[in-house]
């Protein structure tokens, strides 16, 4: 037998109704907040994300699934994450001449070679907003993170905490992140090997780490918010301010780095308490030199991106949305001339709006009664030979199990007449 790809599984029927709703809540709440939907290809070139993410970051080290093209000329990658995809897709197709501020979110498969557990796939999806604008204003950040709370409560999702930092700009951070590699060198026989190699290369990245062993002395390092540069501190201060307004709480975290190289001044992480080691729910931040770092115009930039998986998790069970719809007909049949008819029938039914489950198994009229009992369907339409001769179908309301004699035309009418009402 074949099995899915270690990593992957697939969303059956009966879990599908969760999805569907979460996306549906999804869809609403961007929409108020008026975001637009953007798709993006499934793949990329690779240099996308070995520039927009970082060649130093776990996802562009280790984590994609890339591959050189049949044709042997281009290297492609299955995208690990939305934003690079978003902001390149902003500059291909001349977005900033809109001059407003663009608000994006998209839903979508994203693909990582982790080591597969709880909440952890090689297959995953996220859904992330992304803002591109003119503006560095950090009242947009906390409107987007008051989007995310407003959508926790409308899926039920409770427990989550916010986690905030800024992670500097270039001016404050070239000077620290010196200091920083000294501290990771003078301490490296405490740290793993990727710590240390990051030390030289990346040293912000150290504090991605999520070795255990690592994290006593991670936590002793010297953190970037102590020498925050005025602009920085006062961004970040503006940032909290919106927050309280909103009566959002939070923690500051100073060492909370983003997993991608991009990042500058906020960043968050929200956690959900019903999660187990893989907490995160949801991450973001500002990434002002992402577009032109990928060759585009200068753009300011804010997003985040959410783990569907854990958001679904971290929702109690009675927030499935997934209370089985049945079928509003079913055509339950005896004989071959009953079958034709129903055919035909159920096609009118369904033009006018009901949805119709026609049994193509043919069983007895009992299993088909058994069956119809349970999808759930409201009504059973019972079609034999006499119901064929005389025009009139016996209809069984499955609820209150009252039966009643109509035409098919009087069916298919009051059908109608509900879908237009
Ligand atoms: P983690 O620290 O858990 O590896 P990350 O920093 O790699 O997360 P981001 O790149 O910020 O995660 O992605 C945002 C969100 O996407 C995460 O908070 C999480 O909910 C989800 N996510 C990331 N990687 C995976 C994965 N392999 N499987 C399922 N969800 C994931
Ligand atoms: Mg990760």
């Amino acid at each position: 037998m074949i099995q899915a790809a270690r990593g992957t599984y697939d969303i059956l029927p009966s879990d599908v109704g969760r999805w569907q709703f979460v996306e549906r809540e999804l869809r609403a709440v961007f929409e108020r907040y008026a975001f637009s939907e953007i798709r993006t290809p499934a793949i990329e070139p690779t240099e996308l994300f070995v520039r927009g993410v970082g060649a130093e970051t776990d996802i562009v080290s280790k984590e994609m699934y890339t591959f050189v093209d049949r044709d042997g000329t281009t290297s492609l990658t299955l995208r690990p994450e939305g934003t690079a995809p978003v902001v390149r897709s902003y500059i291909q197709n001349r977005m900033s001449a809109e001059s407003r501020m663009l608000k994006l979110y998209y839903i979508g498969p994203m693909f990582r070679r982790e080591r597969p557990q709880k909440g952890r796939y090689r297959q995953f999806h996220q859904v992330g907003a992304e803002v591109l604008s003119s503006t560095d204003e950090p009242a947009i950040e906390a409107e987007v993170i008051e989007m995310l709370t407003l959508l926790f409560a409308r899926l039920g999702v409770q427990g989550v905490t916010l986690e905030v930092n800024s992670v500097g700009c270039p001016a404050c951070r070239g000077p620290f992140v010196e200091r920083l590699r000294e501290a990771i060198a003078a301490r490296g026989s405490e740290l793993c090997a990727d710590c240390r190699r990051r030390g030289e290369r990346n040293p912000m990245r150290v504090f991605d780490c999520k070795v255990a062993a690592c994290q006593g002395t991670i936590a002793e390092l010297p953190a970037l918010h102590a020498s925050l540069c005025d602009a920085c501190a006062a961004h970040f201060g503006r940032f909290r301010g919106y927050l309280d307004d909103r009566r959002i709480r939070y923690t500051v975290e100073e060492r909370m780095v983003r997993g991608l190289d991009y990042y500058m001044r906020t960043a968050f992480e929200m956690k959900s308490a019903a999660l187990g080691a893989q907490d995160a729910v949801a991450a973001g931040g500002r990434y002002d030199w992402l577009a032109e770092a990928l060759g585009g115009p200068p753009t300011k930039g804010f997003g985040f991106a959410m783990g569907l998986e854990r958001l679904i998790l971290s929702m109690p069970e009675t927030e499935s949305g997934h209370a089985a719809t049945g079928p509003d007909y079913f055509l339950a049949t005896i004989g071959d001339e009953p079958f034709r008819h129903a055919a035909l029938l159920a096609r009118r039914l369904r033009e006018a709006g009901a949805s119709v489950y026609l049994d193509f198994d043919r069983r007895s009229l009992k299993s088909q009664m058994r069956l119809a009992d349970r999808l759930g369907a409201r009504s059973v339409v019972m079609i034999g030979d006499d119901e064929v001769k005389s025009g009139k179908l016996t209809v069984r309301n499955m609820s209150t199990r009252e039966q009643i004699e109509v035409t098919g035309d009087d069916l298919v009418e009051t059908v109608r007449s509900h879908a237009n009402s």
